[in-house]
């Protein structure tokens, strides 16, 4: 269907002898297109299954997946794996603890894979399970019939956490707290890609509540150190630089703006009501370079930034404890 629509509007085009480009924001879910020879890039659907992104890594004899995703979108993911190579899937990387890049874990560990990760994502895991799996609705979990989410089997602590087999490198960093206190990339140095989890994301999909606002900016810093021609995000479309720039500025502007609406005595109940009157976004006084960051969950960051800067301490700790 979505290949028969792609031929005709391709056919139209040629017939008026225009060109059709489609937006590099546009999504394309469930495609999966090449990002050199060996990488992949899996775009998720969010909007419909709440797919995270997947990075397929061609090793010498083996592939690393980025992100275990949902069940559903892990077993998506694995069928489009093997549709590319036919090595075995060794490695899984959780990018962070959340249940679109995590409660996908046992699917690959009983395809024989080994789930990876940064420490701070099995540490993020005791803070905030069984209470989340217990209370998702999603089928393809309830399916599982597990009464939690399955830790990584192997952690990492010591940053980077390498994997070099002379033909590739692979290294894990951990950055700082950012979106998660277990946020770990993915990083290429001959290739310069960099996989990103949800620190680094492209479009309004910045889930703040686990987070470290006031750090963000500090960590999308330390990403932009390294040579970066790639920026795959866990979610929305790969990019460039600009991604991880962008994403750093719009958190930078988002804690600026509401510091700026508590100077001039605003709560958090008047930033819901901004938002709902559609006035927050010009109050918090954005650049346009944010603007990819800006969506319907405005309201939701701007309190959850609001939370951070009130009771002095980072949101995570906040929505999780110590
Ligand atoms: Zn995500």
């Amino acid at each position: 269907m979505h290949r028969g629509r792609f031929l005709l509007l391709g056919g139209f085009a040629a017939l008026i002898g225009s060109v059709f480009f489609t937006s590099s924001t546009d999504a394309q879910p469930n495609t999966v297109q090449q990002i050199v020879p060996g990488v992949w890039f899996r775009e998720g659907d969010i909007k419909k299954e709440g797919h995270c992104n997947n990075i397929i890594i061609e090793m010498k004899d083996y592939l690393i997946i980025v992100d275990a995703n949902f069940p559903s979108g892990a077993r998506l993911a694995a069928a489009d794996a093997k549709k590319l190579s036919n090595k075995p899937i060794k490695y899984v990387f959780d990018t962070h603890h959340h249940g679109d890049h995590a409660y996908g874990n046992s699917v690959w560990t009983k395809m024989g894979a080994t789930t990876l990760a940064y420490a701070g994502v099995t540490q993020e895991m005791k803070r905030y399970e069984p209470k989340r799996w217990a209370e998702t609705n999603r089928k393809d979990v309830k399916d599982l019939k597990e009464s939690t989410v399955e830790p990584p089997k192997q952690t990492f602590d010591k940053s980077p956490f390498v994997l070099d087999d002379g033909n590739r490198r692979v290294e894990f960093h951990f950055y700082g707290w950012a979106h998660t206190r277990g946020d770990g990339f993915v990083y290429l140095p001959k290739e310069q890609i960099i996989a990103t989890g949800d620190a680094i994301a492209n479009g309004p999909f910045n889930y703040m509540a686990d987070g470290h606002i006031a750090n963000w900016p500090n960590v999308a810093d330390a990403v932009a150190k390294n040579k970066i021609k790639h920026v795959l995000p866990g979610h929305g479309r790969p990019g460039g630089i600009e991604v991880v720039k962008g994403q750093g500025k719009f958190m930078k502007e988002i804690y600026a703006g509401v510091q700026g609406l508590i100077k001039a005595g605003k709560t958090a109940d008047d930033i819901q009501k901004m938002g709902m009157a559609k006035s927050l976004e010009a109050s918090l006084k954005f650049s346009p370079e944010s603007k990819t960051w800006i969506g319907d969950g405005l309201a939701g960051q701007a309190i959850a930034t609001f939370e951070e800067i009130t009771q002095k301490k980072p949101h995570g700790e906040i929505s999780g404890g110590k």
